[in-house]
């Protein structure tokens, strides 16, 4: 059963980080963009001026590594040109009052995950999907292994102009870090304080609840009905090893993340027939969302846990994943002083139009 005439209008709070919280704030008349809104993208296969496009390769710095290694690559590994963090500079680490600056001190690279310049996640083919996502590993394990200052490999994508992608040609980055983002920090130390108090992983209790749980629950006071979940109401897509869910409380409006089913707490042990599926879970996912939001620009980034030794505690309570966060709205000053995020679809809704998104092909 769908809510999607109720008006919502909560505040619910992240399990994953309960400091974390959004306001579902949906109403009537606020509907998903009509097909016919779909954004324009550049979807040309080639284009001569694109430092990214095959043939153009002295445009860029020499590759770090190429994908096969010979005759014509599939995948491309370059330096950013315009790192945000540096491995030239070796200055301490600077104390000055409450005024503590790190240097920044890293590794900033360019995966260019396709040759096909305007190409969509969701029309690559399996087996690229799965390639990349091996390259990816391979690349943070070499990282994590070249450096022990660095502390956290991060794997993101921006695609599209609303998403932050400054060069068109779809491509993702790699940054590598003497820190750990507070982001993943977040995770690590909430999950890890779950695992003491409940002896099992969030991530996978939050699963098994969203494929097993089911519950009506009622108003106390008049005894109606205020909400009803349903068995699988948060899974958007399932495979074999992984599932895509639609957080309960989410971000953004579109946000899905795609998890292994089996608890797994780094990415780099993947094994690449666990990494077949995930390309077909992630291809469908990004097909459900283009078809339902048109066009989708996004950002997706990989979470998985950090290496050094304070972490290895972490491997039963942290669960690696991907979050997609599609850019389908400009944060307001009120999100961005509250820090409470806005969301004006409720994730039910959203779960089951990308559900029921008819997609073709596997
Ligand atoms: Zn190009
Ligand atoms: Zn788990
Ligand atoms: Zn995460």
């Amino acid at each position: 059963m769908s809510d999607s005439g109720e008006i919502t209008r909560e505040i619910r709070i992240n399990p994953i980080v309960p400091t974390e919280s959004v306001l579902i704030a949906t109403a009537r008349g606020m509907r998903p963009k009509e097909a016919e809104e779909r954004l324009e993208r550049d979807t040309r296969a080639v284009v001569d001026t694109c430092p990214f496009c095959r043939g153009n390769e002295d445009r860029t710095p020499p590759s770090i590594k190429s994908y096969p290694d010979s005759g014509d690559w599939d995948i491309r590994i370059v330096p950013n040109l315009y790192p945000v963090l540096g491995d030239d500079r070796a200055q301490p680490n600077i104390a000055f009052g409450l005024q503590q600056v790190i240097d920044g001190y890293g590794r900033h690279e360019v995966v260019i995950d396709n040759p096909n310049h305007g190409i969509a996640l969701h029309e690559m083919a399996p087996r690229h999907l799965a390639d990349l996502f091996t390259v990816y590993q391979q690349r943070m394990a070499e990282l994590y292994e070249s450096d022990p200052r660095l502390r956290y490999v991060l794997v993101f994508k921006n695609f599209g102009a609303a998403a932050g992608a400054s060069i068109p040609h779809t491509h993702s980055q790699i940054i590598a870090t003497p820190v750990v983002p507070e982001n993943v920090q977040n995770e690590v130390h909430h999950s890890r304080e779950y695992q003491s108090k409940f002896n099992q992983c969030v991530f996978c209790s939050l699963i098994d609840e969203a494929l097993t749980y089911e519950a009506t629950i009622y108003d106390r006071e008049s005894g109606q009905i205020r909400r009803k979940v349903n068995v699988g109401q948060y899974v958007v897509e399932r495979g074999e090893h992984f599932v895509a869910i639609k957080p309960f409380a989410s971000r953004f409006e579109w946000e899905i993340h795609i998890l292994p089913l089996k608890h797994q707490a780094d990415f780099l042990k993947a094994s690449r027939t666990e990494m077949d599926d995930f390309a077909r879970v992630l291809r469908r996912t990004m097909a459900r969302l283009d078809k339902v939001v048109g066009g989708v620009q996004y950002n997706f980034f990989l979470h998985s846990v950090p290496h050094g030794l304070e972490f290895d505690n972490c491997q039963a309570s942290y669960h690696w994943h991907l979050e997609i966060c599609p850019r389908t709205s400009i944060p307001t000053g009120f999100e961005l002083g509250s820090g409470l995020f806005v969301s004006t679809v409720s994730p039910e809704l959203a779960a089951e139009l990308l559900r029921n998104a008819d997609i073709d092909g596997d």
